[in-house]
């Protein structure tokens, strides 16, 4: 009975080494922005959910500053017991606003808004039905909601509506769930026919616009608004981590939804509040994304001369999206390894995306309104040499 419990993980850690899906995170030494220091090397950044800039935006530092003297540097406690400021409040009313809905919550991150929006909306005698392709937060809110979860292919609405022919009858409440831009391919979910699906069938949506929100729609509001669909009854959830350049997640939708998330989402109610400085920084990027359209303008810009470039004039293998993410495919995971890192040697910061997270594996590469047309002609140059 001598045997070590633990022996497992360094075994477990060997395996994953030679699939070549080891992985560990690299410093970036500088402040973000379209150029970042690596490892002592300026690179150009594709790497950053920071799709407007905001991360490194003055306003932003200087909203952190302020209310970190003024509230300090935590909340002390969760939101119901000592953990509330009047600036969570703000800028749950500025969320709600941004996205024409009746009220907001906000979350620790973007993770916990979906799990504890899932997990409390639908329970063991409900049906969920899943994009294959949606986020591990999604569906691991499925899986602690304890509903039945069946998945249907990627944003196959055939799919989905056989299954909901199949199933929908045999559950009290059924929820779908689906990212509105897919985070690996940067695909957008066919929202306005998957809600007349939902409504045909008497089922709820959540939408999750982690990447959309800032970036699509006239006032930045997201994929919903793209789409026309702003005010139809959903379930809206996000970051404030991506283009809004803080810390932390929402929900957003109908005020008794909120109510009802504050009364029963584990996730809000067992956690510290949002700190005062990500709270702050969020609020003031809400306000930029609504007063500063040019950034969006300025990142579809980008997204075109990207795509003429490298998919209509060079026809390299990258994914043909209408978002800032875009993939460039590879044959397995040791090559997406080479490419990242030769990227490197040519000034680019892009990582390789390996299984598990993707089943193909590939370049990713995020673009953001503070590129430049030279940043994107270097990225073009180092993709057609891979
Ligand atoms: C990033 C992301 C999240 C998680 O948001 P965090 O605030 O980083 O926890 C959730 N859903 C999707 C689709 C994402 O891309």
């Amino acid at each position: 009975m001598n045997a070590d419990p633990y022996a497992w993980i360094e075994k477990s850690l060997d395996t994953i080494r030679r699939a070549d899906w080891y992985r560990s995170p690299q410093s970036i030494e500088s402040c973000p922005g379209p150029r970042v220091k690596l490892a002592g090397d300026w690179l150009i950044n594709f790497a950053s959910n920071d799709y407007l800039g905001l991360a490194g935006d003055d306003r932003l530092i200087q909203a952190a500053i302020s209310a970190t003297k003024e509230f300090g540097t935590g909340a002390t406690g969760s939101r119901l017991l000592s953990g509330h400021r009047d600036l969570h409040r703000q800028l749950e009313l500025a969320i709600a606003n941004l996205k024409q809905t009746e009220d907001a919550l906000v979350f620790s991150s973007g993770y916990l808004a979906n799990l504890g929006a899932i997990a409390s909306i639908v329970s063991k005698r409900d049906l969920i039905l899943s994009d294959k392709y949606n986020h591990s937060s999604l569906k691991n809110g499925a899986v602690l909601s304890g509903a039945q979860t069946v998945e249907y292919d990627h944003c196959n609405l055939e799919d989905l509506r056989s299954l909901l022919t199949e199933h929908r009858a045999s559950y009290r409440k059924c929820l779908i769930v689906t990212d509105s831009v897919f985070s690996m391919d940067g695909d957008l979910c066919p929202l306005p026919q998957l809600l007349a699906l939902a409504r045909q069938f008497n089922c709820m949506v959540l939408v999750d616009e982690a990447h959309a929100t800032g970036v699509f729609g006239a006032s930045g509001a997201g994929c919903v608004e793209h789409f026309g669909c702003t005010g139809e009854t959903l379930i809206q959830v996000g970051t404030l981590s991506k283009a809004l350049g803080s810390l932390g997640g929402y929900v957003a939708g109908a005020s008794a939804l909120i109510d009802f998330l504050r009364n029963r989402a584990p996730s809000w109610i067992y956690t510290t509040g949002l700190t005062p400085a990500d709270t702050a920084a969020a609020l003031e990027a809400v306000k930029i994304v609504q007063q500063e359209p040019d950034r969006r303008d300025r990142l579809q810009q980008n997204i075109k001369n990207f795509k003429d470039n490298a998919i209509s004039n060079y026809q390299l293998p990258v994914s043909n999206s209408d978002s800032p993410i875009f993939s460039f495919l590879l044959k397995d995971a040791a090559t997406a390894l080479a490419a990242s890192s030769k990227l490197k040697e040519m000034g680019i910061f892009a990582p390789a995306i390996r299984p598990p997270t993707v089943s193909v594996s590939r370049i990713r590469i995020s673009l953001m309104a503070t590129h430049d047309p030279a940043h994107l002609q270097q990225l073009v140059e180092a993709l057609r040499q891979i």
